[in-house]
């Protein structure tokens, strides 16, 4: 198990640390004002929403989790469509180091949801009642995510076509796929450049879907809402030319990945307990994304210290993800782990740009708050949002 436990101190100068302990990296957003901050987690990351040969990806199980330990993933979520032959043939788990867990992508022809920890599969093909599927999943325990929302585009070469998202009065869901490569890459390509960018396929990487970015805002000022990001990996061979495999596997883990932060490290001791930490993280917005094919975006942060009404009240301290009462003060604090454009966003404005590597950032007013990062002018980080609401 790759687990990462880093140190962070963001110190009031913005200077920043990191001690890398043993194997691992523990995190710790530090104010070193008055009482030093006691939030540190544990950074893991992973590849979500992937097909495998119990729906229409090309490989088995057991092949996919061996590339995702060469990728050095810690975890892979699972989602064939409309199956969950994964999880009933015994392979949910740790597979050398890493662990899968298996969820389903249910399948109808439009409206996909990609939900996890389910105690039994969901139909999901010829249905048309899409309320019913999300208020299934959470039926069941489990608890899902709108997937490829704005995905409608047919794959140049490809029959099928795409699966959009287009009825937003459904509530219920966790949160949102905001960046998925599959999508970005298919978004970006025609026909004339579809082999161009094949071989070339970072140069139709454009980042989230404005639509899809201005959505997830939207939702986000009414209810917590949380953004992940995906591959959509099926490794299929191409229509044509079958001889060539439609992004394998292998590249996708090292594309767009979710990052969550625990505050208790996986243990390959309890599978239970373990899957448990990165379904919270994942309900609370404890993640980001990240697309770590231009560079390695562990230890970022994104974090809020808000200041009490009274003079001596203690700060309270809130991470991505975090909701609460806006307090009338506090400082947004950002930490990269390389230097980037670093973009703040409130409820869907951008509302102050940097570069560099820290940002400690007053507010003085509710909102919902969230990080774009780009790395050599491009897209590479998403935060979840602080969420600051009116009292
Ligand atoms: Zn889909
Ligand atoms: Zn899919």
């Amino acid at each position: 198990m790759n687990g990462y436990l880093n140190t962070w101190v963001l110190q009031s100068a913005m200077s920043t640390a990191c001690v890398h302990v043993s194997h691992s990296h523990l995190r710790k957003v530090e104010d070193l004002s008055e009482s030093p901050l006691s939030t540190q987690y544990y950074e893991y990351k992973g590849t979500m929403h992937l097909h495998s040969r119990y729906s229409d990806g090309s490989a088995k199980v057991p092949e996919i989790v061996g590339k995702a330990a060469d990728a050095g993933l810690d975890f892979v979520m699972l989602t064939d469509h409309d199956s969950l032959d994964a999880l009933y043939n015994g392979y949910e788990g740790w597979h050398d180091g890493v662990l899968l867990l298996v969820g389903q992508e249910i399948s109808p022809r439009t409206h996909h949801y990609l939900a996890f920890d389910l105690n039994r599969e969901i139909r999901g093909k010829y249905r048309t009642d899409y309320q019913r599927i999300v208020d299934e999943v959470r039926d069941s325990g489990g608890f899902g995510f709108i997937a490829h929302p704005y995905g409608g585009k047919k794959p140049p070469l490809f029959r099928t076509k795409g699966h959009a998202w287009t009825d937003w009065s459904i509530t219920g869901y966790t949160g949102i796929e905001i960046w998925s490569y599959m999508i970005d890459w298919v978004e970006n390509v025609n026909i004339l450049t579809f082999m161009y960018h094949y071989f070339y396929p970072e140069k139709a990487i454009r980042g989230p879907r404005l639509e899809a970015l201005r959505k997830w805002d939207e939702v986000a000022q009414q209810r917590h809402v949380v953004g992940i990001g995906s591959t959509d990996a099926h490794a299929r061979p191409l229509p044509i030319f079958r001889f060539i495999k439609f992004f394998p596997y292998e590249y996708l883990f090292r594309t767009i990945r979710t990052h969550v932060l625990l505050d208790t490290p996986l243990s390959p001791q309890s599978l239970p307990e373990s899957k448990q930490l990165i379904y919270d993280a994942l309900k609370a917005g404890h993640c980001f994304i990240a697309y770590d094919f231009l560079a390695d975006s562990m230890g970022f942060t994104f974090a809020a210290e808000m200041k009490g009404r009274g003079e001596y009240d203690a700060p309270t301290h809130l991470l991505m993800g975090d909701e609460a009462i806006f307090e009338g003060r506090a400082d947004l604090l950002v930490s990269v782990p390389q230097p980037a454009e670093i973009r703040l966003i409130r409820n869907g404005h951008p509302i102050h740009q940097a570069s560099g590597k820290t940002l400690r950032l007053p507010i003085d007013r509710a909102g919902v708050y969230r990080v774009e990062l780009y790395y050599s002018d491009q897209p590479w980080i998403f935060s979840n949002p602080i969420f600051l609401r009116e009292s």
